[in-house]
């Protein structure tokens, strides 16, 4: 599988080419048996949690172990709790002023630091994205690049919006200029599935704007996390500007409750945004100001392919967006259309390559599908899939056994097979499902329009795919689709930094679009001085 695409980090190999693979392997292996560790980092001071409730009740902490195999143990994660949560959002309170007066050179300055500082340690990223979140190679290399390149383009984006000012005059000549200013602190929440990219992006994005940050990662995945808020801390991002907090469910939801927020970001799943923003409803007060939310959710993202398609590309770019990173990207394709009349040949090669993908062990370099994240997510993937196989109206049209080559345990691991279903409608689907699962639609040509409705009718609006060799269809299925981001003859998944501005509308987020121009002015707030000339 690859990614097209291009990017700004300038480390990492060609992967097929053995000169270049061989001494990068090397020193990834050096990292996959360390174990790391993560605690909640609070003006600079890792938090020992065992010594911290009142009762000196030890906090909860977690044991990470590889998706693709359990009794690889990847390190322990200390939790906060609600306590440590409300200390994290005061010491970002107090450090707010300090940090919004670090001149944007400054911090832009400290921002592409960061970003040389995460490719010098692409090593341990690399073996931290394998072992905790269960990443194949290739899947890894794109984290930590897309993790740079955020680093990098945030950082111009600091620059250019500190020299825009808008001038105006009045009949009488009194002017006023309206410039960008921080807007204060904001919570930052990301999910496993990007435990770098997004993660990094979030945070990266709202210190660029002169905003501190808390930052609470996904809490299977907050290794890495804390390994990259120490390279964040490493590079001059200061101990007032950045907390870290660890934990679930909980403790995100005692951060998205403080009074005194100017935001929150947030990727994850479109119930949780709901939740958040009635939270953030709920709680806004104490600093007259109502926090915003910024949300990246789901997707039921689907791919039109029309008659004149190129099938050999279709099925290769139906298979990467499908199946690459294990399905468990919002972009992902989840439904790919298929005009009636080249169905069945584009069937028939979509099962030849679903046949020779490499299904296991995600450190290994010629792998293509690697472990979902954990066992819940395995076994709502695998209940869907039974629940198709009981489905009359639905068919298993192929599912790729694991590899030979790849020594797991079944029980010690967390794969789902890649599986393609066929399916008469897109009702019967019911909703996302954020894993290897393939489905399959055959449509008729002159119901074009019916099958647009009825993506646009699923309330999400991400990703979609168009296949097709004529510009007019292509543009006519562009202007009806309602969703954030069309890809027309290539895969849909894989968005570059300042190439495709990633996010959606509906139920799959709020925008503004990530890696893009618009991102970090709506992390900020305009002001307008009024002065005589
Ligand atoms: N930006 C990623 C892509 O274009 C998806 C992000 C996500 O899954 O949250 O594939």
């Amino acid at each position: 599988l690859d990614i097209y695409g291009k990017r700004r980090a300038s480390f990492g190999p060609n992967i097929f080419v053995e000169s270049q693979w061989q001494p990068f392997k090397t020193a990834i292996d050096s990292h996959l048996d360390n174990t790391w560790s993560a605690a909640p980092v609070i003006n600079g001071q890792a938090v020992n949690t065992f010594e911290q409730d009142g009762a000196n009740q030890p906090l909860d902490s977690h044991t990470v172990r590889a998706p693709w195999n359990h009794n690889v143990i990847a390190g322990k994660v200390q939790y906060a709790n609600a306590e440590l949560a409300r200390q994290a959002i005061d010491a970002a309170v107090a450090g707010q002023a300090k940090w919004q007066a670090v001149p944007a050179s400054e911090r832009a300055a400290i921002l592409r630091k960061t970003a040389d500082l995460y490719e010098e340690n692409y090593a341990e990223l690399m073996a931290l994205c394998q072992i905790e979140a269960g990443k194949t190679t290739q899947d890894s290399i794109d984290e930590i690049k897309e993790a740079v390149d955020f680093c990098r383009f945030y950082a111009d984006e600091a620059e250019r919006l500190n020299d825009i000012t808008h001038e105006f005059t009045d009949l009488a000549g009194k002017q006023s200029r309206q410039v960008y200013k921080a807007r204060g602190t904001f919570v930052c929440i990301s999910p496993w599935n990007f435990p770098l990219a997004i993660y990094t992006g979030q945070i990266v994005a709202a210190l660029a704007a002169g905003n501190t940050v808390v930052a609470k990662p996904a809490e299977q995945t907050s290794l890495i996390a804390h390994f990259g808020a120490k390279l964040m801390y490493q590079a001059g991002v200061p101990s007032e500007a950045l907390q870290f907090v660890t934990g679930a469910g909980e403790v995100g939801g005692a951060l998205t409750a403080a009074d005194n927020l100017s935001g929150v970001i947030f990727t994850g799943s479109t119930q949780t945004a709901q939740r958040i923003n009635q939270s953030l409803n709920d709680h806004a007060q104490a600093n007259g100001e109502l926090p915003i939310l910024i949300a990246e959710t789901g997707g039921q993202n689907a791919m039109i392919v029309d008659s004149t398609a190129l099938p050999e590309q279709v099925v290769k770019d139906a298979v990467l967006s499908a199946f690459g990173s294990a399905g468990q990207r919002c972009s992902a394709c989840r439904i790919l259309c298929v005009q009636e009349d080249v169905a069945d040949g584009l069937i028939e090669l979509l099962q030849g390559h679903m046949a020779e993908l490499v299904v296991g062990n995600p450190t290994y370099v010629a792998t293509d599908v690697g472990p979902v994240i954990d066992a819940d997510a395995k076994q709502g993937l695998e209940s869907h899939i039974e629940r198709m196989k009981s489905e009359p109206t639905a068919n298993i049209l192929a599912q790729t056994p694991m590899s030979t080559s790849s020594v797991v345990s079944e029980e010690q691991s967390t794969f789902v097979l890649p599986t393609a279903i066929e399916v008469q409608t897109i009702d019967v689907i019911g909703g996302e499902h954020f894993g290897p699962i393939l489905h399959v639609l055959r449509y008729k040509a002159r119901e074009l329009d019916q099958l647009i409705d009825a993506i646009n009718a699923t309330g999400f609006g991400l990703t979609l795919g168009i296949h097709s060799r004529i510009e007019n269809i292509a543009e006519h299925i562009e202007r009806r689709a309602v969703v954030g981001n069309t890809y027309v003859n290539r895969n849909q998944i894989g968005a570059v930094v300042n190439v495709q501005p990633f996010g959606g509308c509906g139920l799959s987020g709020t925008g503004p679009k990530a890696g893009g121009p618009h991102y970090v002015p709506r992390l900020m707030k305009l002001s307008s001085e009024s002065f005589s000339s």
